[in-house]
C-alpha cells in the first residue's frame, strides 16, 4: 500500500488548482502522494492517455466540457474504468447528482466544506478505491471465463495463478498465496467442495490464513450451505459482475492482513515474554521452558551450566544510584549475548546473576571460554566502573541425568567458592577447594 498515490486535479481556476494541490500535499503522509492539477478536460484526457492514475477531481464546470461528461468519457477508457472520480462543486443538487452517478461519479465533494476537510475524504476514498495487492491462486476450468476474470484480478493490480484442476491447485498451493478463488463446478474427478476440504483440513489453511472466494455458477439446492460448509469464506455467482467480485476480494483481502498483523504482534509478545528487558538476554522462564530438551537428548551433552554473579555489585547501587547499576548490567548482557553459540542459552536469572547453558564442551574447550568471559568482563568497564564476575561451573559428565535444579545448585555452591575465596575467578563443582584458585 505504500507506492505513490497519483493524483490528477481538473479544475479551470488556478487558485482552486493551488487550494487542492496545497490541502493535499500538506498532509503528513504527503510523500506518498503525487498531484498533478490541469485547467481543461482536454489536458486531463490527453494525460490519462498516458498515464495510469488512482483518483480523479474535478470541477464541475470547465472551460472545454462538464465534469460529468469528462467522468463519462474517462470511464470508457480500459484504464481507468474504476478509478474514483471526485467532482468538486458547490452544493450538488439532486438532478446534478443523478447524473453525474449515471456517469460513473464516485463522490461529490461540496467545496463549501473547506479544503482540509478535502484531504480526509480523499484518504478515506483512496482506501476504498485504490489499487489491490496479494497473490491469487484461480482455480477455473473454463479457459475463456478465466481468461476474463483473470484479467479483471490483474487489471486491479492482484497478481493472479491460475490452474485448471483441483490436484494442480494443491500442487502448487503455498503460504505465499492471499486469497483463493475457486469454480465450485469442475469437471475433473475432485470438485471444488473437494478441494476445499482438503485445503482446510488435509493443509491446514484456516479461513483466516487463506480466504477462499467461491464462484459459483448456478443455484443448487443448499449451494451456500454446502460453500460454507466446504470452508469458504464468501461466494459470487456468475456472470461476475466486476465491481462485486473485486469489493469482495477486497474485504477478504483485509481479513487476511489483519490475520498476520495480529499474528506478528502475538509473536512479539511472545517474545517480549521471554526475554529480559533490562539487557536482552532471554529471562529465567525461557531457560525453564527449554532446558529439559536439552538435558533429556544426549546429543546436546555434555552440558554445562555457568553461573555468574557479579561482585561487590551492591555498592555500586550505593554510590552511584540505581541507573548506574542498570547501565552495568545492560553492558555486561550485551557483552554475554553476544559471546556464546546460537544453540546456547544466556539468561539474567534475576539482579545481578546471569546463567550461560552451554552444550557440546570438553571440559578444557568450556573452562577456555568461561575464562575468556571473565576476563571480557574485566576489561569492559561497563557505564565507566570497574566489575568483576564470581563464576560457578557445573556439568552432567558423571551423572548424566541431572536436572536444571541440580547443576544450578552444584554451579551455585561452586560461585559461593568463588566468592570466598577472592572473587574475580571461577569455580568447578565438584573440583577440591585447594584447585579453586585463579585459573
Ligand atoms: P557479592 O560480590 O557478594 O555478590 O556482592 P553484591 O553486592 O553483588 O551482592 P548482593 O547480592 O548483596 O547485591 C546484589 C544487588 O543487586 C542488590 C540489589 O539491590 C541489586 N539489584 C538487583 N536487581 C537489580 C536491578 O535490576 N538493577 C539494579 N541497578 N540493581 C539491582
Ligand atoms: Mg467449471
Ligand atoms: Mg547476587
Ligand atoms: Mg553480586
Amino acid at each position: 500500500m505504500e507506492t505513490n498515490l497519483k493524483i490528477l486535479v481538473v479544475d479551470g481556476s488556478r487558485v482552486a488548482r493551488k487550494l487542492i494541490s496545497r490541502a493535499l500535499t500538506s498532509e503528513i503522509n504527503a510523500a506518498t502522494m503525487e498531484i498533478t492539477a490541469v485547467a481543461s478536460a482536454g489536458e486531463a484526457l490527453e494525460l490519462l492517455a498516458a498515464i495510469r492514475f488512482d483518483l480523479i477531481t474535478s470541477a464541475l464546470l470547465l472551460s472545454d466540457m462538464y465534469g460529468t461528461e469528462l467522468c463519462r468519457k474517462v470511464r470508457s477508457s480500459n484504464a481507468h474504468r474504476f478509478t474514483p472520480f471526485v467532482l468538486v462543486t458547490g452544493e450538488p443538487h439532486e438532478r446534478l447528482m443523478k447524473e453525474g452517478f449515471g456517469a460513473g461519479v464516485t463522490d461529490y465533494y461540496d467545496k463549501t466544506r473547506g479544503f482540509k476537510d478535502f484531504v480526509a475524504f480523499v484518504h478515506s476514498l483512496a482506501a476504498r478505491y485504490s489499487r489491490l495487492f496479494g497473490k491469487v491462486l484461480y482455480l477455473e476450468d473454463n479457459d475463456i471465463e478465466a481468461r476474463v476474470t483473470a484479467a479483471i484480478m490483474e487489471h486491479h493490480g492482484l497478481e493472479v495463478v491460475r490452474v485448471r484442476s483441483a490436484e494442480q491447485a494443491l500442487e502448487v498451493i503455498d503460504k505465499s498465496f492471499d486469497l483463493v478463488v475457486l469454480d465450485f463446478f469442475l469437471a475433473e474427478s475432485m470438485s471444488g467442495g473437494d478441494f476445499l476440504h482438503n485445503l482446510r483440513c488435509g493443509h491446514y489453511f484456516t479461513r483466516e490464513e487463506l480466504p477462499v472466494l467461491v464462484v459459483t455458477g448456478g443455484d443448487a439446492p443448499n449451494l451456500q450451505a454446502k460453500i460454507f460448509h466446504a470452508g469458504g469464506n464468501d461466494y459470487v455467482t456468475k456472470p461476475i459482475v466486476e465491481e462485486v467480485f473485486i469489493s469482495r476480494i477486497r474485504s477478504l483481502l483485509l481479513i487476511k492482513q489483519q490475520f498476520r498483523m495480529l499474528k506478528k504482534q502475538s509473536e512479539e509478545m511472545q517474545r517480549m515474554a521471554t526475554v529480559d528487558g533490562l539487557t536482552g538476554v532471554f529471562n529465567k522462564r525461557y531457560l525453564v521452558n527449554n532446558i529439559d530438551a536439552i538435558l533429556e537428548d544426549t546429543k546436546h551433552h555434555p552440558v554445562w551450566l555457568a553461573l555468574l554473579d557479579l561482585d561487590h555489585f551492591k555498592s555500586i547501587n550505593d554510590h552511584y544510584g540505581h541507573m548506574a547499576g542498570d547501565r552495568v548490567l545492560q553492558g555486561v548482557g550485551r557483552l554475554m549475548k553476544g559471546f556464546f553459540r546460537e544453540t546456547d542459552i544466556v539468561t539474567r536469572v534475576g539482579g545481578e546473576e546471569f546463567v550461560v547453558v552451554m552444550t557440546r564442551r570438553t571440559p578444557r574447550e568450556c573452562l577456555a571460554e568461561i575464562e575468556a568471559l571473565r576476563r571480557a568482563i574485566e576489561a569492559l568497564k561497563p557505564g565507566g566502573f570497574n566489575v568483576t564476575a564470581s563464576i560457578g561451573l557445573a556439568n552432567n559428565i558423571h551423572q548424566r541425568r541431572m536436572s536444571l535444579e541440580e547443576l544450578s545448585f552444584a554451579a551455585d555452591s561452586a560461585m559461593y567458592r568463588a566468592k570466598q575465596t577472592g572473587r574475580n575467578r571461577i569455580c568447578q563443582a565438584g573440583a577440591p577447594t585447594a584447585n579453586a584458585n585463579r585459573l
